[in-house]
């Protein structure tokens, strides 16, 4: 048998289940519903011609620059997020460089970075899951040649503020400052645009989430433009599916479907929160469509499954003990899911009081 590189014998491992997730899908921050049906129909339009061609990604870079009011140098298409991260990695991580991240985080961050030979550097989050800007900055060091951050954090919904995003790239100009913003829609709160006066900072966009594209992986990197013309070096010309370049001009023209869905998930979000709170479990207040709760019982996600909803055990992450993660939906989802928390709770004696709608 071959031999796998060292970084790859070495490499930790990230197993989501890729089969049998049947029920109410409140586990990997989907949208629970699906994408806009301006989609399905461009979908269901699409002939031999766009399938049998290699895809064109261009155009489609030019609209998401036109969407977002940057010129169409500094964006590329990507396959997801993780492809970007992947991209970030092989362009700029030597082995022997340090990449950071604070943890608990979304875990393609250290895959992708140790998988290159690079060393992965931990920096804990601060109480209450707080960004730790003070010990991410003493952890800098001239190797330091990537930091991820996902603005929101995954699992915890958390935030770091714009200032102290600034300050990271400001005081890492040797690193590329990596902001995920996955969950924007949810936030609103945005760096786009830095680079131009911090040519470190790259951000990423998602239409696995708000979008409800997961499916199609779809995703976008932008920065200033040679560092994007860096990245497009290693990138496939044809990273990103016909499929998707093809419907992505839909989903982006029904930004009415987008804002109904956020404003729903935002008030299902309230409504879990407060029924945490009503319940006496700890919870960390989210700005992305999920929280992170410490429900504590390791009984309570095979019970959620059997009465048909997923949830996501993130008990083994850093500081997470006893937490699992929830996605939100809309409301018809928020009503079945509080509705099955509490009785979960009940039958595990875990309620120390009602849930309110
Ligand atoms: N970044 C973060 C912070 C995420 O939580 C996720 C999905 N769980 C991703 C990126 C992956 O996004 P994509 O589907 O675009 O690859």
């Amino acid at each position: 048998m071959l031999r796998p590189r060292e970084a790859v014998r070495t490499l930790p491992t990230y197993h989501p289940p890729l089969c049998g997730r049947d029920g109410l899908r409140l586990d990997f921050n989907e949208n629970t519903v699906g994408c806009s049906p301006r989609v399905l129909e461009r979908l269901r339009q699409l002939d031999f011609e766009q399938l049998a061609r290699y895809p064109e990604r261009e155009p489609l870079e030019g609209a998401i620059a036109d969407f977002l009011g940057v010129p169409p140098a500094e964006v590329l298409l990507t396959n997801g997020v993780d492809e970007a991260i992947h991209l970030l990695c092989e362009t700029y991580l030597e082995p022997a460089d340090e990449a950071l991240v604070v943890v608990p985080t979304f875990s393609m961050y250290r895959i992708y970075a140790a998988a290159t030979g690079a060393q992965v550097v931990s920096v804990p989050s601060g109480p209450d899951f707080r960004f730790p800007i003070e010990d991410v900055r003493s952890r800098i060091t001239p190797r330091t040649r990537l930091i991820a951050v996902a603005n929101p954090n995954n699992p915890t919904g958390t935030v770091a503020s714009q200032e102290e995003l600034l300050q990271i790239a400001h005081s890492a100009p040797q690193a590329a400052l990596l902001v995920d913003e996955a969950y924007f829609e949810f936030y609103g709160k945005t760096v786009l645009g830095t680079w131009r006066e911090l040519p470190n900072i790259f951000v990423a966009r998602t239409f696995s989430k708000a979008y409800g594209l997961a499916g199609l992986r779809i995703g976008v990197l932008l920065s200033h433009q040679e560092q994007i013309r860096a990245v497009r070096r290693v990138s496939s010309p044809y990273n990103v599916n016909a499929v998707a370049l093809a419907c992505l001009p839909e989903a982006l023209a029904d930004q009415t479907y987008v804002r109904q869905y956020v404003s729903e998930v935002l008030a299902g979000r309230d409504r879990l929160e407060r029924a945490c709170e009503d319940a006496g479990i700890p919870y960390w207040p989210s700005h992305a469509n999920f929280v992170l709760a410490r429900i504590g019982s390791p009984e309570f996600i095979r019970l959620m499954r059997e009465r048909g909803i997923l949830v996501r055990d993130r008990s083994s992450d850093y500081g997470c003990e006893g937490c699992v993660r929830i996605t939100l939906g809309p409301r018809e989802h928020t009503d079945r899911l509080l509705a099955t928390l509490q009785e979960t709770l009940d039958t595990l004696g875990l309620a120390t009081g009602a849930s309110k709608s």
